[in-house]
């Protein structure tokens, strides 16, 4: 990450002699495991962890979208009742995040622009990574852990929306209280619980089973490797005089909105 001055210079980066002077109210989203981190950390944990081969049946019925993730976690969870905390941050030497990751973020925080983590995994293991990578000032909402004695570890889900039950962490609930209707909003995922929030924003980021979903559904979105690839996006609309909203994502926020 180069040196950056009050105007937005970024120097000795990709950005070197570009002023980028952000006029637009933007508010982005992002996935956390396997967009932040290059490997998702929950499937890693079932996996080191779980009890074969139930553990990679639950996983792959939830991405099928045969349970629900709620379920999934319950279910994961319960055929490991010897998992501790201590076997989740052994793992951790092992889960990488995106190297051009934190750029990203320090170029939204010089432009001024909220970013929010949205998981459906565990801000256990979500927070100990974002301090690791000096990251801490994200904001983050997901589900979490706790340990329940005799009973190993259980899933709490405080962001379920008891409406629509298809994600344990609500990412759209989120997305419509932390941005209103005149800001653009932006979403980067990777997975199946990116499927639903992402058709909630105006701009969207997509790779693997999002990108997936997306082509299919006819989502218009960028498709992205790296986060290299997105800022280099990301700057191009930041230079962009207008931005446009998506009329496919308000409409689905106006059914949110008559529903109450
Ligand atoms: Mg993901």
């Amino acid at each position: 990450m180069g040196v950056s001055d009050h105007f937005g210079f970024i120097q000795g980066s990709p950005l070197n002699n570009r002023m980028i002077i952000n006029t637009h109210r933007i508010k982005v989203f992002i996935d956390f495991d396997g967009t932040i981190t290059k490997i998702d950390t929950g499937e890693e944990i079932f996996r080191r962890f779980g009890k074969q081969p139930d553990a990679d049946r639950i996983i792959e019925d939830i991405r099928e979208g045969i349970i629900t993730a709620k379920e999934g976690w319950v279910r994961l969870f319960a055929s490991a009742p010897d998992m501790t905390i201590k076997n989740i941050y052994s793992i951790m030497d092992d889960i990488f995040i995106d190297e051009n990751f934190v750029e990203f973020h320090q170029l939204l925080k010089i432009q001024n622009i909220p970013h929010f983590i949205l998981s459906d995994g565990f801000e256990n293991y979500i927070q100990f990574i974002l301090q690791r990578e000096g990251l801490q000032d994200i904001p983050v909402f997901s589900n979490r852990l706790i340990e329940s004695g005799s009973n190993g570890l259980m899933p709490q889900f405080p962001y379920m929306d008891e409406e629509c039950r298809d994600c344990a962490n609500c990412k759209r609930d989120h997305i419509i209280e932390q941005s209103g209707d005149e800001e653009f909003t932006v979403y980067i995922g990777n997975g199946s619980s990116d499927t639903c929030p992402a058709q909630f924003c105006d701009y969207v980021f997509a790779k693997d089973d999002l990108l997936k979903f997306c082509s299919r559904e006819k989502v218009t979105c960028f498709s992205y490797n790296n986060f290299a690839d997105v800022q280099n996006v990301f700057i191009q609309l930041l230079q962009r005089k207008r931005l446009k909203k998506k009329h496919q994502a308000v409409l689905k926020r106006n059914e949110v909105y008559k529903l109450g």
